[in-house]
């Protein structure tokens, strides 16, 4: 699909304002090539070890182990897997988050992303809109994803939890452990090549850890050999607006995240 001027425009301005808060200068490292939004194909092969399943009507299975590297892009199958998650959240009275929801907040983007933002829950505007990260913090990780010479629409954005704590409060581990496994089954099927954790939530829960984010952040965990990097949440860059040094260092681990996509 062609961009308009105004959305070329509106990508570079949200690139430009993040770095220069960041800053960043202007100097952005050599693009990847992801203009089709494609992962490599230079992996070979390998046997498929998570087998599609159907999803039907009952809760996800637990989650497999089962390594997701080096597998290949998804087939049709997946695809509709992932559209049938879609729908199971959107109706989804798994844990008592559903009685406070407006609209369930399933994800969004590219179904075979290479790079997924995980979050922790809704907020008020993305249970009002029934899409992630659409609020304050939601523009900042936009600006983000722009800077990073991504566009929205070829990376992929969701929650550990997909209905809104009330009053955003950091969801319960029951209601984790309820939401989790359909998270786990969209990295299943979209199998990135890294997930990037926003804050404290998701990060614990991919790469449990003792030290706060301060400690964690800028440095790769992984998730069934997926490399995982954990940085803040952009509500705490939007809670300190005037700290530059937290946005430093979130592009500074955003780097990190474009080094490994675009090295290879
Ligand atoms: N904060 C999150 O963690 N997720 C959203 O979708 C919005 C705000
Ligand atoms: Fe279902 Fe998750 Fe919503 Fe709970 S938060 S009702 S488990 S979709």
């Amino acid at each position: 699909m062609k961009k308009s001027a105004a959305e070329i425009w509106e990508d570079l301005k949200g690139q430009v304002d993040f770095l220069a808060e960041a800053g960043a200068g202007f100097v952005l490292k050599p693009a990847h090539d992801n203009s089709a939004g494609d992962r490599p194909r230079n992996v070979p092969p390998a046997p498929r070890q998570t087998p599609a399943r159907e999803i039907g009507p009952q809760p996800p299975a637990a989650p497999s182990q089962t390594s997701l590297a080096g597998l290949p892009a998804q087939t049709a199958a997946e695809v509709r897997s992932l559209e049938e998650i879609d729908k199971q959240v959107l109706v989804c009275k798994l844990c008592s988050l559903h009685k406070l929801r407006t609209l369930a907040v399933p994800g969004e983007g590219n179904r075979s992303a290479a790079l997924m933002f995980i979050g922790e829950g809704p907020g008020r505007d993305e249970d009002a809109q029934g899409r992630p990260f659409v609020g304050r913090a939601g523009q900042l990780l936009r600006k983000i994803i722009a800077a990073m010479k991504f566009r929205e629409d070829e990376v992929y954005i969701t929650n550990i939890v997909k209905c809104r704590p009330p009053d955003n409060r950091v969801p319960h581990r029951e209601e984790e452990e309820a939401c989790s496994p359909y998270l786990i089954r969209q990295i299943e099927l979209i199998r990135p090549r890294v997930i990037v954790t926003l804050g404290k939530t998701p990060t614990d829960y991919f790469v449990p850890g003792r030290a706060g984010m301060t400690a964690r952040r800028g440095n790769f965990g992984d998730y069934r050999g997926i490399p995982v990097m954990p940085t803040f949440h952009p509500s705490y860059l939007v809670r300190n607006e005037g700290n530059r040094e937290l946005k430093r260092m979130v592009w500074e681990d955003m780097q990190k995240v474009m080094a490994l996509l675009g090295g290879k």
